[in-house]
């Protein structure tokens, strides 16, 4: 337990230190472990990092994903075999050398994501068309050499994610592939968690290393700064043909297949929903992923002692019932007064508290508290059920109305407004060229980056200039600072 509880930093007044403040008092994670980069995923993170994945596998497996476990370990010979993905990963990948005191014959390296290790054995599985489309995930850590400053579930040197690697007969195929992987991310990230994001097509020069398209989801944070929380590649053959997945056709003509790979960032979506919802108190979760939907607390000052036996018994009642329908917990630990508890549920995110005190026994009421306004409701103790779903229904709401604000995106006259807009963070539509030249000069200049042009939106150059070197421009494109 943390010395002093509750935060004393503000969000609005420092978002960074804020963040790292609510990573150690709610007891997130842990970053003293002995190697840097590395953190220690503490019970709440991964209570709740289990229910993102929960949620994420359904979606995958309704439709038809099938999970499978590769291992950590990939060697050389594979991890090199597409030119650009081993050029793009590189300086990121750890490498084993040694096994005990032997030098391994060949090198083999930990996972920086999984296309070179399940591609081979796809070449070997996928035979004939009637073996596609073949639809595969796992949920596991990957591992990178990250060269930046590290930060806790968003940038990490071991990151959680789910990767899904399908493949199919046709590009036709896999760019529908590429569209279900997008439903299944709104169906959770924007359904379930209440967290908004763009969906951007990359610039050529910033796709997967190894990918034909890239489309990235970015979150965007009260700082200003964007966050991408999950991408999907249509990898067309670019990697069927050195790892040789082909398929016998229904004519008996041999075939590359077509590929996607699809990596929802789950500590970075974790992370998002700290920084998007959370506020000056702590935490506040998204109902369905809170791994403690409901408090309960039983108020019994000195004072009102004679009624203890009553309130235990009232909140054992509530407990009984609503526990059928959801994860409740019922705090009666005697050590601690019901400020601190109220403080501590707070900071660690609880949607709903439940107050129980003399006044409600007389009364047969019950006080319902949202996190999200900390707002008391009294209700009576018939309509607890109803009023229940009622709270859960509109705190979502609430953090889906909030989150939304964050997504403000403003046009620029020219770069110099450009440039001056991005000191404070945000995102702004440009018209541009196209060039990587202007990306280059952008991100020298401001730090920013050109993250793409918005998916699934046809959207027409109007001044038809680039507001970077003020040739021709071709296109829309969003201009931001990410992590
Ligand atoms: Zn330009």
């Amino acid at each position: 337990m943390s010395e002093e509880l509750g935060l004393t930093i503000k969000k609005n007044e420092d978002f960074g230190k804020w963040y790292l403040e609510i990573i150690q008092k709610a007891e997130i994670m842990d970053i003293r472990y002995g190697v840097k980069g590395f953190p220690v995923y503490m019970p709440t993170a991964m209570t709740v990092i289990k229910q993102i994945e929960n949620m994420l596998e359904k979606e995958l497996e309704k439709t038809d994903h099938k999970p499978v476990s590769f291992p950590v370990v990939i060697p050389e010979k594979y991890m090199t075999k597409e030119e650009k993905h081993i050029k793009g990963f590189c300086d990121e990948v750890f490498w084993v050398t040694h096994a005990g005191k032997k030098k391994l014959k060949e090198r083999i390296c930990l996972r920086p994501t999984s296309e070179t290790a399940m591609y081979p054995l796809y070449s070997l599985w996928i035979r004939s068309h009637l073996h596609l489309p073949m639809k595969l995930y796992q949920t596991v850590s990957v591992y990178r050499y990250e060269s930046k400053m590290t930060k806790p579930l968003m940038r990490g040197r071991e990151f959680r994610w789910i990767e899904a690697h399908t493949a199919h007969k046709t590009y036709k195929d896999a760019e529908k592939q590429v569209k279900e992987d997008m439903t299944i991310f709104e169906n959770v990230v924007v359904d379930k968690l209440a967290l908004p994001f763009m969906l951007f097509k990359r610039p050529d020069w910033d796709r997967f290393a190894g990918a034909d398209v890239s489309y990235a989801y970015d979150c965007i944070l009260p700082d200003g700064k964007i966050l991408q929380i999950g991408t999907t590649h249509n990898l067309g053959e670019n990697f069927a043909k050195p790892f040789s997945i082909e398929y016998m056709d229904q004519n008996g003509k041999k075939k590359y297949v077509n590929q996607t790979s699809f990596g929802p960032g789950i500590a970075r979506i974790f992370g998002a929903i700290i920084s998007v919802h959370g506020d000056n108190k702590g935490m506040i979760l998204p109902p369905e992923v809170a791994p403690t939907q409901i408090v309960i607390v039983p108020i019994y000052a000195k004072k009102t002692k004679e009624f203890k036996t009553d309130i235990l018994k009232k909140a054992a009642e509530v407990y009984g019932k609503l526990s059928k329908n959801y994860r409740v917990y019922l705090d009666d630990r005697e050590r601690f007064t019901p400020g601190y508890k109220f403080h501590d549920w707070e900071l660690k995110g609880v949607p709903l508290r439940i107050e129980i005190g003399p006044n409600d026994i007389k009364n047969k009421n019950l006080v319902l508290v949202r996190r999200d306004t900390l707002e008391k409701i009294i209700i009576k103790e018939g309509e607890l059920e109803t009023k229940v779903v009622e709270a859960f229904s509109d705190t979502f709401y609430e953090l889906q109305k909030r989150a939304q604000k964050l997504l403000t995106i403003e046009d620029v006259k020219n770069y110099s407004e450009l440039k001056k807009k991005l000191k404070n963070g945000g995102i702004y539509r440009i018209e541009f060229c196209g060039n990587e030249k202007c990306a280059d000069k952008i991100k020298e200049d401001t730090g920013a980056e050109i993250r793409g042009t918005l998916f699934g939106k046809e959207e027409k150059v109007k001044k038809k200039k680039c507001d970077i070197c003020g040739k021709k421009a071709s296109i829309i494109s969003y201009v931001g600072k990410a992590y």
